[in-house]
C-alpha cells in the first residue's frame, strides 16, 4: 500500500470550527459510513486511478469526475477521466477537464476505476469498450458512487445511496477522509449539487443538505450565487430563441387522451440546425417545459441518428417508473430513456401507451 501524504493531514471534518455543522456532517453520514469506509479504503489502497463519469453529461457528472480529479491528484495519486463526451457548456466557466479520450486509454495502467452518476454499465458506453470487464477481469476493484434509484450496483464496491446529487456523496465521503478536499475541487461538487437540484429549487426529502453545502461554500469562501447563476440561471440567447420555439411546439395533453395531464414537446434535428445549436441544448429544456401549470408530466424527446433520446421530469407524479417501463432509469421527478431505432412520432405513440398503462 502506497502511503499519500494527505495520510498525515487532519480530518477535513476536524478543520471546521462551526460545530453544528461537524454533528450535521456526521448525521448525514451515519446511514452510509460503512460504504464511505469502504471506498476509502479502496482509494487508499490505490496509487493510479481511472475515473468516468456518464454520456452526455450534466453538472453533477462533471462536478463529481472533476471535483474527484482534483482531490486524489492533491493526494499525490495519478488521477485521469475517461472522455466519452464533450461537456456541458454551462460547465466552461470552472474550466474543467474533459478526460482523456477512450481509444487512448490503457486500463493496465490503473489500480482502480471509479465511475460517478452512472446507474447503469450502458451509461458510460460500456457495451462497446468492456472497461468495466478489463477491471474485473484483472481482479481490480470497480467503485461506484451515485446516487440513483435505478443503480444496479455493478461496481465490486458501491458507495449508491439516495441523495440530491452523487457530488453530495462525494463531499460526505470527502469531510470524513484526510484526502485533500481543496476548494478547487470544492467548487466542482458544489456545482454538481446545484445543477442537480435545479438550484436548490427541487423537492428534496433532505433539505439539510441545502445547508450543509452552503455552509461549507462559505467555509471554502465560494461566491455560491455566482455558481448558482452561471450553472442554472443563464443561457445563451440562441439556446433562449431555441427554448422559445420549442416551447410554442409543446403540446398539452389532457385527459382523457391521457390519464395525466402531459407536456410533450418533441424537437426534431432541423429545429435545432435552425439556431445552429448541438444536442447539447435540448438539455435546457425538460425543466423549462416542466414549468408548465396545467400538465404534471413533461416530456422532452429528441432525435440522434436512429435513436430518439427522452427526457421526464414531473411535478408530483413518479416518472422514474415510467422510465423503467420504457428501458431508462432516474430519480422519481427526474428519469430519461432512449427509444432504439425508432422516430419522433413513433417515439411518441410508445409514450402514451406506457403513461396509460401505468396511471390509469
Ligand atoms: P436527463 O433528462 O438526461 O437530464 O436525465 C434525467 C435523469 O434520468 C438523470 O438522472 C439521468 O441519469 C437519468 N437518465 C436519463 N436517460 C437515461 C437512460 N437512458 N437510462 C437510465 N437513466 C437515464
Ligand atoms: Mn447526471
Ligand atoms: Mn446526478
Amino acid at each position: 500500500m502506497k502511503e499519500t501524504n494527505s495520510f498525515k493531514s487532519k480530518l477535513n471534518m476536524d478543520m471546521l470550527t462551526d460545530q453544528f455543522l461537524v454533528s450535521m456532517i456526521k448525521e448525514q453520514t451515519t446511514p452510509i459510513v460503512q460504504d464511505i469506509e469502504k471506498a476509502l479504503a479502496a482509494i487508499d489502497n490505490a496509487s493510479s486511478i481511472l475515473i468516468s463519469g456518464h454520456i452526455r453529461p450534466d453538472g453533477d457528472s462533471v462536478g463529481s469526475t472533476n471535483g474527484l480529479l482534483n482531490t486524489l491528484r492533491a493526494a499525490g495519486k495519478i488521477a485521469d477521466i475517461v472522455k466519452i463526451w464533450d461537456l456541458p457548456s454551462q460547465a466552461e466557466f470552472l474550466n474543467p477537464e474533459a478526460g482523456i479520450e477512450w481509444q487512448e486509454i490503457v486500463p493496465e495502467k490503473y489500480d482502480l476505476l471509479i465511475v460517478v452518476d452512472t446507474s447503469s454499465p450502458d451509461r458510460f458506453l460500456n457495451e462497446k469498450h468492456k472497461l468495466l470487464e478489463k477491471f474485473k477481469s484483472n481482479s481490480k476493484p470497480v467503485l461506484v458512487i451515485d446516487h440513483h434509484g435505478t443503480n444496479s450496483k455493478f461496481g465490486s464496491i458501491n458507495l449508491v445511496s439516495h441523495a440530491p446529487s452523487t457530488t453530495y456523496l462525494i463531499t460526505l465521503m470527502l469531510m470524513n477522509s484526510h484526502l485533500p478536499l481543496t476548494k478547487e475541487a470544492f467548487k466542482f461538487l458544489f456545482f454538481g449539487f446545484v445543477t442537480d437540484t435545479g438550484g436548490f429549487a427541487f423537492s428534496l426529502d433532505n433539505p439539510e443538505s441545502i445547508f450543509l453545502m452552503l455552509k461549507l461554500a462559505n467555509h471554502y469562501d465560494l461566491d455560491p450565487w455566482f455558481i448558482y447563476r452561471k450553472a442554472v440561471r443563464e443561457k445563451p440567447y440562441t439556446v433562449m430563441k431555441f427554448v422559445s420555439e420549442a416551447t410554442i411546439s409543446t403540446k398539452l395533453i389532457t385527459p382523457p387522451e391521457l390519464p395525466i395531464r402531459t407536456a410533450i414537446c418533441s424537437v426534431p434535428p432541423e429545429m435545432l440546425e435552425r439556431y445552429n445549436l448541438k444536442n447539447e441544448a435540448v438539455a435546457a429544456l425538460p425543466s423549462h417545459i416542466n414549468l408548465i401549470q396545467e400538465a404534471d408530466i413533461a416530456v422532452v424527446m429528441s432525435a440522434e441518428e436512429q435513436d430518439i433520446i427522452v427526457s421526464f421530469r414531473s411535478k408530483e407524479t413518479d416518472v422514474q417508473k415510467l422510465a423503467v417501463e420504457l428501458g431508462g432509469g432516474g430519480h422519481l421527478r427526474a428519469s430519461g430513456t432512449t427509444i432504439k431505432n425508432s422516430t419522433l412520432q413513433e417515439a411518441e405513440e410508445k409514450i402514451k401507451k406506457a403513461i396509460r398503462k401505468l396511471y390509469s
